[in-house]
């Protein structure tokens, strides 16, 4: 009686003054330090990793060191010259849904190059990798009649939006662990339809499936596969099409889900497969259907940097190199890093607070933005600072990088990998 009492005054609270209930939530948050707070940057065109920081009334210069646009191919000049061109030819926005006068030709020409990308047969493309995930593992999970989706337990957000929006049975296997997924797709009912949802590159720790081994897991239990590639496409394999290609493994997996805002540096999302698949997911989605196209010019941006990338070895030996250098340099130091075979390199702090005063510190004294990464996005006690070396950090950058963590793990006592 008493606890639904004070529930109800609580809620009676609450709806007497809505603001201040916001307020007290935003102070929880910043007493657990899990308030979020945004870096004010302009990003300079042609000079990437280079932004202005804005601060109050004053701005100084930063080096951005983990950013997602890990080619610098937002800056790139042909993705800028496609995308003015696009603007010039076709204006500025699609003017309507897909379904509604909004299908430009750039789209098209677009979820060909996906399609050809990773050597299916049809792309569909989404506002956000975001979005893809939870329309396309919506859509599948909710149409496909009984469907169990078996989910890795550290997917993305939007695959477990994704999930839950489709109500379909979840069954949660454990990490990268294939005996696991293989006991749980035999526990059960070999008639019902499964579909197994995994990543290629893990974004926090920066570990890589095994492929191959789900593959066979989910082969045979025959369930369809769903691969999120988005930390890998642009930068795996001989074309940029991600793990699964560097692999071979592309034809062995049902859908390759990407973004276009990493690796590729414009925007949106798709997913690669069947004709057939793809035209289910168009012809069902509410978060495909329902929401304007993305601007032509988007569309046609995206192209150029998915061909150039192609084409390209540069971008990706340079990154390569630049990554063994920066974690090279740490190991000297004894800066603990967690290891891992991708371009991520968390360096561990293991503390909320030590990681948020560091970066802070970074930024404000010595012009180096690294976005702490506290709980929920990791486990507590595994707080780190997560670096992405791109072909575009100078030696003179990554002298400054590593130069600057030693005199911060000096002066906050923090522990050091013996050599
Ligand atoms: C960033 C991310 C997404 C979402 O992609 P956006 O294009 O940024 O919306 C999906 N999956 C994973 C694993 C991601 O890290």
């Amino acid at each position: 009686m008493t606890s639904s009492n004070e529930q109800l005054a609580s809620e009676k609270e609450v709806a007497v003054n809505f603001d201040a209930y916001f307020e007290g939530e935003l102070n929880r948050l910043r007493k657990e330090g899990n308030y979020r707070i945004f870096a004010d940057l302009e990003r300079h065109a042609g000079e990437f990793p280079r932004a202005t920081r804005y601060t109050g009334d004053t701005t100084h210069e930063v080096t951005v060191w983990c950013s997602n646009d890990y080619l610098g191919m937002g800056q790139n000049p042909l993705v800028r010259e496609a995308m003015h061109a696009a603007i010039e030819k076709c204006g500025t926005g699609a003017g309507g849904t897909r379904n509604i006068s909004g299908t430009n030709h750039y789209h098209l020409l677009l979820e060909a190059e996906l399609a050809d990308l990773h050597h299916k047969e049809a792309a569909l493309i989404f506002t956000s990798g975001y979005v893809s995930n939870w329309a396309s593992l919506g859509t599948l999970g909710s149409k496909i009649p009984n469907c169990v989706i078996l989910s890795d337990s550290l997917n993305h957000a939007s695959m477990i939006e994704g999930i839950r929006h489709s109500r379909a049975d979840k069954v949660i296997w454990k990490h990268n662990d294939v005996d696991d997924l293989r006991a749980k797709l035999a526990a059960i009912d070999p008639d019902r339809p499964k579909i197994v949802a995994f990543e290629s590159v893990y974004s926090m720790d920066g570990d890589i499936a095994p492929i191959a081994e789900i593959c066979d897991a989910a082969d045979e239990f025959g369930a369809m596969t769903y691969l999120d590639e988005v930390h890998a496409v642009g930068l795996y394999g001989p074309r940029g099409g991600g793990v699964a290609e560097r692999e071979g493994l592309m034809d062995r997996v049902t859908v390759i889900e990407g973004t276009l805002g990493k690796a590729f540096g414009v925007l949106g999302g798709y997913i690669a497969g069947s004709a057939a698949m793809c035209d289910f997911v168009r012809s069902f989605s509410s978060g495909f259907i329902f929401t304007t196209a993305l601007p032509p010019a988007i569309a046609a941006g995206a192209t150029a940097s998915i061909r150039h990338l192609k084409e390209s070895q540069i971008e990706r030996d340079l990154q390569k190199e630049r990554v063994a250098l920066v974690r090279a340099r740490f190991d000297a130091l004894g800066i603990p890093h967690m290891d891992n075979p991708s371009h991520i390199i968390p360096v561990m702090v293991n503390d909320p607070v030590h990681c948020r005063n560091i970066s802070d510190i970074l930024l404000d004294q010595y012009g180096i933005y690294i976005q702490p990464i506290n709980y929920p996005t990791v486990p507590k006690g595994t707080e780190r600072l997560r670096i992405t070396p791109s072909p575009l950090h100078t030696d003179e950058d990554i002298d400054h990088l590593v130069q600057a963590l030693n005199e911060l793990w000096s002066q906050c006592a923090l522990a050091r990998n013996v050599a």
